[in-house]
């Protein structure tokens, strides 16, 4: 078996080994009941007990206060984009969105198709996202519907460390960064992610929102789309990706065991911060196209001199087990993403092979 290769995977990423194991020990026979958990009722107890314990761990290591939530729906954080305009964009109302890259370009041209919306602040400096605004520059509408922002860039490489006080619900699509620190969720009207970067497979997104932003949602929409519909039955309305929601809950047990998200900021902050000074030390050999305050913890993107270079780089780090590193095919470069999964030995490899290569080349 291949053991010693690291995932620098953007997404779907890398899972934490031991939800897999977790996942393999249990595969044929789901606590003793002879089948698979995948092969079980939604409705039937074995899956009732994981959904449960989904939302339940989700509640702890949050602490989610009681105003608010825990849903697990379909459709992708793409999905969610269409969704939140649909249940909360009504007729004469107008939504801000604070633009800071692909994503939350993507989720402004669906509310664009369902209603007003105002451009509330963007990261773009000579067309690319190299930074996130503060929020003195903002011109956020007090009497807007809502104000959607995506809280790290998965492929620009720019993180908000800290969220701008809103009047109007605050959303945030936290696909990339959701659980890798502590947060506040009563501050938030509603926060998702998909949950292939940091909490599991693909095919499911958690939500978590609070509940009088979700009754206020549009009646006008058909069941399936209406958080409404999801929130009254526990997100059991039809039948949800249970496989993918049981992996999610052997994600959040491992979570729980590492110290929960307090434990996991401290060892992302660490893991992100050696690369980034393995940049600033590297006498401009490698450098980040980031501004210093908006740098992700979560996805570190660097360059080198030349794009030949930066192929090389990554040819080679693929041959040493280090896979994953290509930069989106929108922006180039580097990307090494180091999601709660990575582990610091997988950083302390690559920081190495940094310095090799730079000696080579
Ligand atoms: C990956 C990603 C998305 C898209 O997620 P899907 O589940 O594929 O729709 C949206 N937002 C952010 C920030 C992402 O990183």
């Amino acid at each position: 078996m291949t053991q010693d290769v690291v995932n620098f995977s953007a997404g779907p990423a890398g899972l934490p080994r031991p939800a897999l194991e977790r996942a393999r020990d249990e595969l044929l026979d789901f606590e003793g009941t002879g089948i698979s958990i995948m092969e079980h009722s939604h409705r039937g107890k074995a899956y009732s007990g994981v959904h449960q314990e989904a939302i339940d761990l989700t509640k702890e290591l949050f602490s989610v206060p009681d105003t608010h939530q825990v849903l697990f729906l379909q459709g992708g954080a793409s999905g969610m984009f269409a969704t939140i305009p649909l249940n909360f964009l009504g007729a004469g109302q107008s939504a801000d969105y604070v633009v800071t890259g692909t994503w939350s370009k993507k989720a402004l041209a669906e509310a664009k198709l369902l209603g007003a919306t105002n451009l509330a602040g963007t990261g773009e400096v000579d067309g690319k996202f190299t930074r996130v605004p503060n929020a003195s520059e903002l011109s956020l509408d007090d009497n807007a519907a809502y104000v959607h922002l995506t809280s790290n860039n998965t492929i620009a490489g720019t993180q908000f460390h800290d969220f701008p006080e809103t009047k109007a619900p605050l959303i945030v699509d936290m696909s990339s960064d959701i659980m890798s620190k502590p947060l506040d969720i009563s501050k938030f009207g509603m926060i998702y992610a998909g949950a292939q970067k940091n909490l599991g497979p693909s095919g499911v997104v958690m939500a978590i929102a609070s509940k009088e932003l979700l009754a206020s949602g549009s009646d006008a929409i058909p069941n399936i789309f209406r958080y409404k519909t999801h929130a009254d039955k526990d997100s059991l309305y039809h039948t949800p990706p249970t496989f993918a929601i049981y992996l999610v809950r052997n994600v959040l047990a491992w979570l729980k065991e590492q110290g929960g998200l307090s434990g996991m900021a401290d060892y992302n902050q660490k893991k992100a911060g050696m690369i980034y000074q393995t940049i600033a030390e590297s006498d401009g050999y490698y450098s980040s196209p980031v501004e210093e305050d908006s740098r992700s913890l979560m996805n570190v993107v660097f360059r080198l001199g030349s794009e030949e270079l930066e192929a090389k780089f990554v040819a080679e780090a693929t041959k040493k087990g280090l896979s994953g590193l290509k930069g989106h095919r929108s922006v180039g470069g580097v990307r090494a993403s180091i999601y709660n999964a990575v582990r610091l030995e997988g950083v302390e490899r690559l920081v190495e092979f940094m310095g090799q290569f730079k000696a080579n080349n």
